[in-house]
């Protein structure tokens, strides 16, 4: 997490003795006259230069590793035609510029939980009841009769959804005059009551930031509509339109003045640049609140809408207690919390910082007091994860490395604040999750980076590393609470198969964590109405108020959240985002299919209000009604649910 070093008295100490070695240094070197006449003898045996102060390290004897080599794969853009195959009750994205971020819409709807498709077909779009022009609706990307048969759309019972509608002649299907270019604009307010906004009840839901206040030109792509022929659903800072919704027959004609797959490829990329109202420990659903718009459009419009949930098991919310273990007295202090922990059964992550060098920062604390540790730790049946070897605040800048660093000749030291000796990228994920995995027994497959420095190379180098998630950033300054998949480079073109799982609370802001309780559960409650992701992190520096934070707020959610490990929780989300929903519908009945490619416990799925469950293929199939919909105890690689209607 972000640490300020003046955190370890220890730092400050070991400055001034670095600052007095470095001035010693020098002016030894100016007081040392320089030698004249040397025989060549002495000369060969003259001292070499002043050595670095000896870096004191921590060897466990005869450990060595990893002794594999971590290749960085060259990228390849993800093929859209990865997300074209399903039903028509689908929504169908038809996809108007394949060079565009509809990987983010892509991956966005995924996380919200719409069953969806991509493709470039109009016709077979227009199959669908819920289409959604992205990234634009125009006579330039789109023949005349294609745009005269999305026209047809909603007027014959179905839903059009567009982001930006610049031409084509549909300005009347959505109500409007002209597309206005709209650089200056920011923020997007839903300024009327109306049943698919009535689910936004917080300040940050019923205003969402698109671009940055002090720079909003920054943000392309962004238009305003003139002359509304309805009252518009939102509007941007100055009162023009910026998302329109018009009725039609039995669904919508909705415009939107912005790119909701370039804003989401910002904030998953962790790029926004000061688009959010906060770095960490507030409610910033920006996001969210686009994503849930197209669930509601979805669920009010489809034939068939049955969705996934975010929560398993259907509970409210998903809570991940975790902690960075990355100071002398928190490798004792974790216990005190993982005992607590278990008495309780809640399964935490516990993100060790494996530093077995003394530099800057603090001693080797890695040494041999750790392997119990992590044993009871992990018998306690808590998750070991990796909070990097040296803690650098470089970290995002380091080189990426070979791939064959390996303990103990892998020495990163951190001599100041901004300069570190020796780290890489590889380096750190590699060391740190081999000497956890030797002395902890347990696979490491979860990372987060010390001070959340993030390298753009992460998610590649994760992958590459043999680590499966990352929390590596916060849900604020992500715009989300909700899971989401990296791409390479945290750029636009390849996903990698890592998600990122933000952190929601720290214990570093003031006040003390230990008066934050109920702006905590505050928070936990916005999240509890759309099933958003709280991950609390807590550094086990001390006990006392933090541990009394973690029984009062872990007794306040018990009663409606899931908690459970990083790697719980992520398992079962990348599980979850490879599931396959597709509905048939007859006269009176609906019948669900579900392909799950990985094993997956305790799926929601939120089905049309009236429906009735009669039977289920395979009949073993055990499903409980719960908050958030149904839920399927065990999910198996097919089966079918079928619904009386
Ligand atoms: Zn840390």
């Amino acid at each position: 997490m972000k640490r300020n070093w003046f955190y370890f008295p220890f730092a400050g100490a070991v400055a001034l003795a670095l600052l007095v070695w470095v001035g010693r240094q020098a002016f030894k070197s100016l007081k040392t006259p320089p030698p004249t006449s040397l025989p060549v003898s002495a000369e060969k045996k003259a001292e070499p230069p002043a050595p670095l102060p000896a870096v004191e390290m921590h060897r466990f004897p005869g450990v060595l590793g990893p002794t594999n080599i971590s290749q960085i794969l060259p990228s390849s853009p993800t093929d859209w035609r990865r997300y074209g195959v399903g039903g028509t009750n689908r929504l169908a994205v038809l996809l108007t510029d394949p060079d565009s971020a509809w990987l983010g819409l892509a991956h966005g709807l995924r996380t919200i939980g719409v069953p969806f498709l991509l493709t470039t077909n109009t016709t077979r779009a227009l199959t669908h009841r819920v289409v959604f022009a992205y990234p634009r609706l125009s006579g330039a990307v789109l023949t005349a009769p294609e745009l005269r048969a999305l026209a047809a759309h909603p007027r014959t019972g179905g839903t059009l959804i567009a982001a930006n509608v610049l031409g084509g002649g549909l300005e009347n299907i959505f109500g409007f005059q002209q597309a206005i270019t709209s650089q200056q604009h920011h923020e997007i307010s839903f300024t009327s009551q109306h049943p698919l906004t009535a689910g936004f009840t917080h300040p940050r839901e019923r205003v969402f930031r698109v671009a940055e206040p002090k720079n909003p030109a920054a943000i392309a792509g962004k238009y305003h509509y003139t002359q509304p022929a309805l009252q518009p659903l939102a509007v941007y800072e100055d009162g023009t339109a910026a998302i329109l919704l018009r009725p039609w027959e039995a669904g919508y004609a909705c415009a939107l003045g912005f790119d909701p797959g370039y804003l989401l490829l910002l904030g998953y990329n962790n790029r926004e640049e000061g688009i959010s109202r906060a770095y960490v420990n507030q409610f910033e659903p920006s996001l969210d609140v686009v994503l849930r718009l197209f669930k509601e459009l979805y669920t009010t419009t489809a034939l068939a809408p049955v969705t996934l949930g975010t929560v398993p098991f259907g509970r409210q919310l998903p809570v991940l207690i975790t902690h960075d273990v990355d100071y002398t007295r928190s490798l004792t202090n974790t216990l005190a919390y993982a005992e607590f922990e278990a008495s309780v059964g809640v399964r935490a992550t516990y993100f060790m910082q494996v530093k077995y060098l003394r530099d800057f920062n603090d001693t080797a604390f890695f040494n041999d007091s750790a392997p119990p540790i992590l044993q009871r730790l992990r018998a306690l049946g808590h998750e070991l994860a990796s909070h990097t070897v040296c803690h650098s605040l470089n970290f995002a800048k380091f080189p990426l490395g070979t791939g064959t660093e390996r303990y103990p000749d892998y020495q990163p030291f951190v001599r100041t604040p901004i300069l570190t000796l020796g780290g890489t990228v590889l380096g750190e994920l590699r060391a740190s999750k081999f000497l956890l995995e030797q002395f902890g027994g347990q696979e490491v497959v979860s990372f987060r980076p010390g001070n959340l420095s993030n390298p753009y190379s992460l998610p590649q180098a994760l992958v590459a590393t043999g680590y499966r998630h990352s929390s590596s950033v916060t849900a604020n300054d992500s715009l989300t609470h909700l899971p989401f998949q990296l791409n390479h480079d945290r750029a636009r073109a390849a996903e990698t198969p890592i998600f990122e799982f933000p952190v929601t609370i720290e214990d570093e802001e003031k006040p003390p964590l230990g008066e934050r309780v109920q702006a905590a559960l505050d928070v936990a409650r916005e999240l509890a109405r759309y099933g958003g992701l709280m991950n609390v992190l807590i550094h086990p520096d001390v006990t006392g108020h933090k541990l009394q934070f973690e029984r009062d707020f872990i007794a306040a959610l018990k009663p409606v959240a899931w908690f459970g490990t990083v790697n719980d929780f992520a398992s079962w989300w990348a599980a979850r985002n490879e599931v396959a929903l597709d509905v048939d519908l007859s006269t009176n009945f609906a019948a669900v299919t579900l392909a799950a490619p990985r094993p997956l416990n305790g799926l929601a799925l939120q089905v049309p209000a009236g429906w009735r469950l009669q039977s289920a293929d395979p009949a073993s199939l055990k499903i409980t009604q719960a908050d958030a919909g149904l839920v399927l105890d065990q999910v198996p690689a097919h089966a079918r649910l079928f619904f009386r209607r």
